[in-house]
């Protein structure tokens, strides 16, 4: 094989009646798509770094301001906004650019309770108009800790933005035979049942009066998708109508490691 020109040898069992050979030179696709992730994950920093800044100063003056009611609401608001946005950022960059895959998953072993302790304390603390309970056996899993930790934004995020204010979201942890069973649930608007099908489809977004007027881009529940069958696990929907959603992951033993069970289920 030259650099220009090509010689193909084609051995055949038989005589063939005809055969169609197609070329194509993909050298600027190639291409393309390099300058494509490179410029996304540019474009993923340059987003974050003030993001990140924005959040750094609204923490620091919530804690100058803690005495001042009014100017805490404001700066707490502005910090909620701004974790937003990054999520946004991180799940449309992510998506555009990354297609999980199994090798590219940076896996380590750790307690499941303490990641979900510290992703439901930081929606006590920025939605306190929800009340988020958790009730977790503690176990040991192997997982992408940071992947992992968007699938849990991404669903309880929803489970807030698509419940009434008063609403409860339930983050829980069952063993469910050699299965771990993940579940977020919710007792808000509900997905109808006709639209459950379609819920991790890129870019879907149930149209419903309830739904409409709640704003985002349908990507979040794809990305889960992505991120649990990059670890082998399953996930699924279960909704009622007008009666709240709950989105289950199952975590198979072969992507678990050995437990260190607590016996008797904490609730904070
Ligand atoms: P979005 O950014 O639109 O929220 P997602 O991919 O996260 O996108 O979700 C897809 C669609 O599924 C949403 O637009 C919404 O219609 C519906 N949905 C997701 N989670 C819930 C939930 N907890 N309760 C009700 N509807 C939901």
């Amino acid at each position: 094989i030259g650099e220009r020109t090509m010689q193909v040898i084609l051995n055949f069992t038989h005589t063939p009646r005809g055969v169609f050979i197609m070329w194509r030179d993909i050298t600027d696709s190639i291409r393309f798509e390099e300058q494509k992730d490179a410029f996304l994950a540019e474009l993923s920093h340059e987003f974050r770094s003030p993001l990140t800044a924005i959040n750094g100063y609204a923490e620091l003056l919530m804690y100058q301001h803690s005495d001042n009611d009014k100017t805490h609401g404001m700066l707490t608001l502005v910090k909620r906004e701004a974790e937003r946005l990054e999520r946004l950022v991180d799940n449309f960059l992510d998506y555009q650019r990354v297609n999980y895959s199994e090798e590219l998953l940076s896996m380590s072993t750790f307690a499941l309770r303490p990641v979900l302790e510290d992703v439901v304390a930081h929606y006590k603390a920025t939605s306190p108009q929800h009340d988020v309970i958790l009730s977790a056996d503690d176990v040991t899993i192997e997982a992408d800790e940071e992947k992992l930790l968007q699938l849990l934004h991404n669903l309880i995020g929803n489970a807030i933005k698509y419940s009434p204010d008063g609403g409860t979201v339930y983050v829980e942890m069952t063993i469910e035979g050699d299965t771990y069973v993940l579940s977020v649930r919710d007792t808000g608007i509900g997905i109808p049942s006709d639209a459950i099908p379609y819920v991790f489809d890129e870019y879907y977004r149930v149209d419903s009066d309830a739904h409409r007027p709640i704003k985002g881009t349908g990507l979040g529940l794809r990305i889960c998708k992505r991120i649990a069958e990059a670890h082998g696990w399953g996930i699924h929907a279960d909704s009622v109508y007008g009666e709240g959603t709950t989105f289950s992951i199952y975590l198979y033993s072969h992507s678990t490691t050995s437990t260190t069970l607590l016996t008797e289920q904490e609730t904070t």
